[in-house]
C-alpha cells in the first residue's frame, strides 16, 4: 500500500524558524542571514562579497556557526540587495528550495589531512549535487544533517548527525562505516557499505525518512519514537541493492585528535594549514576582509570554516606560518590554544536574543578573565542552547541577567548533565572552576 507521503504530488515542506540565504529571520538585533558552505570552504572573493554586504546592509557582525557555515547579523530592510551579490558571488544555492538541505559536513582538512583514509571531496560533491537537485529532498527540514567523516585527525565527532558516515579500510578496501541519529565518537556503527555504495545509501536513507516520517518527525530521532533503528536498518536493506555488512571490532579512533588552533603539516610535503579563530565566534567585516586577503596571499586564496566557530588558512608554505599567525593575530584573532578565551562557547544571550536571561558573550568575556588554564565551557542564555551542538563539560545556564546555575556533563544524566550549583555570579563561577581545576590537577 502506498504510504501517504506517495500519495501527494506536492512535496510536503516542514517549516522552520531557521534562518538561510533567501531566509532572513528577525532577531532584536535585526535580521539574520545564514550563508552555508560546502565543507565550510570559501574563497577570498566570496569572502570579501559577504564583509562587503554585511558592512553596507547589515550591522557589520559576522558569525560563524557551529556547522561551519556564516551567518550576517544585524540585517537591514534592504534584503534583495543584501542578497543578491551573494548570489551572484555563487555562495547561494542551485534552486530556491534547496537552500535548507546543503547540510552535509565535512572535516575542514578534507583532502589535505594527513591522517585522513579517505579524500572525502568526491563523495561529498556526489551527495550536495543529488541534495540540491532532487525536488524531494526540499521535503527534509533545515535541521536535518548528513556527516561524512573520512578519518581526518581534524574532525568533529561528537555534533549528533541523523546520518553519520565515517571512512576505514579493511583488506585493502575503504568502507563507509555509518550510524544513524547519532555520531561516531559515541556510537557503534550500525554497518558499513563499500565507498562506491556510498553515494547509494545516503540517498536511500533520506528518501526512507521521507517515506515515513510524520510532518512533524523532522529528525531521525524522531521516527525512533515510532519505529526501531533495527527495523529502519532491515527495510533500507530490503529496499536498495546496497550491501550494508557487519563491522565488528571497529570503532572510530580520536587518539589523534588536535587543536583547530595552531600550525599543522598537510599531506603535502612544505605545506601547512594554520587554524585561529575570532573570539566567541564573531567576526567583523574589516577581519573577514583580512583574512580573505592573507588567503591569497599566503595560501590557495579559500579559507575552511570549522565547527569549532574557528577558521584555517590551508596550503601555507611552512615557513610563512609564523608570519602569517602574526597577521592573524593583528586582525584580532585567537591563535593560542592555551588562550582560555578560545575555548569559551556563548549563544548570542540578552543583547540580541528576546529569550536570553543573561548577556552571555559578555559574560564569557569575563569569565575567561577569571580562568588561568583552558576549560571548555559552554554559557547559554535559555534552555534551547542554539550555541553549543553537542554537551560540553560545563555548561552555565543563564537564570538572571550576570547569574548562572553550573552543570558538569555527565554520560548517565540528560541535557547539560549534573547540576552542581546555583545561581553563581560569573566572579563566583570562575572561582569555583578554577578550585576544581586545581583540584583535578593536584589528584
Ligand atoms: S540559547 Fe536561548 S538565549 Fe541563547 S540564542 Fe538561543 S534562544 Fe537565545
Amino acid at each position: 500500500m502506498p504510504l501517504p507521503s506517495e500519495l501527494s504530488a506536492t512535496p510536503l515542506v516542514r517549516p522552520t524558524g531557521c534562518p538561510g540565504l533567501l531566509r532572513i529571520v528577525q532577531a532584536m538585533d535585526g535580521g539574520i542571514c545564514r550563508v552555508k558552505l560546502a565543507g565550510g570552504v570559501i574563497t577570498a572573493q566570496q569572502a570579501y562579497a559577504v564583509a562587503d554586504v554585511a558592512q553596507r546592509y547589515a550591522s557589520g557582525v559576522i558569525e560563524v556557526t557551529n556547522r561551519s557555515n556564516l551567518q550576517i547579523r544585524g540585517v537591514g530592510p534592504e534584503h534583495a540587495a543584501l542578497i543578491e551579490p551573494l548570489m551572484a558571488a555563487g555562495l547561494g544555492p542551485a534552486n530556491a528550495a534547496s537552500d535548507d538541505v546543503r547540510n552535509l559536513m565535512l572535516s575542514p582538512t578534507a583532502g589535505i589531512d594527513p591522517r585522513q583514509t579517505l579524500d572525502t571531496w568526491p563523495l561529498a560533491r556526489q551527495i550536495l549535487a543529488s541534495l540540491e537537485n532532487t525536488p524531494r529532498f526540499a521535503e527534509l527540514s533545515a535541521k536535518f544533517a548528513v556527516q561524512l567523516d573520512g578519518g581526518e585527525a581534524l574532525a568533529m565527532l561528537e555534533h549528533h548527525h541523523d546520518l553519520w558516515l565515517s571512512a576505514f579500510t579493511d583488506n585493502g578496501q575503504t568502507l563507509l562505516a555509518f550510524g544513524l541519529a547519532g555520531c561516531p565518537a559515541q556510537d557503534a556503527p550500525l554497518g558499513a557499505v563499500p565507498l562506491e555504495h556510498g553515494h547509494e545509501l545516503v540517498m536511500a536513507v533520506l528518501t526512507l525518512f521521507l517515506d515515513r516520517a510524520r510532518p512533524e518527525q523532522t529528525r531521525l530521532r524522531h521516527l525512533f519514537n515510532d519505529c526501531t533503528v533495527a527495523d529502519f536498518v532491515e527495510r533500507l536493506a530490503l529496499r536498495s541493492s546496497v550491501s550494508i555488512v557487519p563491522v565488528n571490532a571497529w570503532r572510530r579512533d580520536v587518539s589523534a585528535a588536535h587543536s583547530p588552533l595552531g600550525t599543522y603539516p598537510q599531506r603535502e610535503p612544505g605545506r601547512v594549514f594554520v587554524g585561529a579563530a575570532p573570539a566567541l565566534g564573531r567576526l567583523d567585516a574589516a577581519m573577514l576582509s583580512g583574512l580573505a586577503q592573507l588567503a591569497s596571499q599566503y595560501g590557495n586564496g579559500t579559507l575552511r570554516f570549522t565547527p569549532w566557530q574557528s577558521v584555517l588558512l590551508p596550503d601555507v608554505r611552512a615557513e610563512q606560518a609564523p608570519l602569517v599567525t602574526q597577521r592573524l593575530h593583528a586582525l584580532g584573532l585567537l591563535c593560542d590554544a592555551h588562550n582560555p578565551l578560545a575555548h569559551l562557547v556563548a549563544c548570542t544571550g540578552s543583547s540580541a536574543c528576546a529569550k536570553g536571561l543573561a548577556d552571555t558573550k559578555q559574560d564569557a568575556r569575563q569569565l575567561a578573565g577569571l580562568l588561568s588554564q583552558p576549560q571548555t565551557i559552554h554559557l547559554t542564555g535559555c534552555q534551547r542552547s542554539c550555541a553549543a551542538a553537542h554537551v560540553a563539560p560545563v555548561t552555565l545556564l543563564a537564570v538572571a541577567p550576570g547569574h548562572y546555575d553550573l552543570y558538569l556533563r555527565a554520560p548517565e544524566h540528560a541535557g547539560f548533565g549534573v547540576l552542581r550549583e546555583r545561581n553563581l555570579t560569573i566572579e563566583a563561577a570562575g572561582a569555583w572552576l578554577e578550585a576544581r581545576q586545581r583540584s583535578n590537577t593536584d589528584d
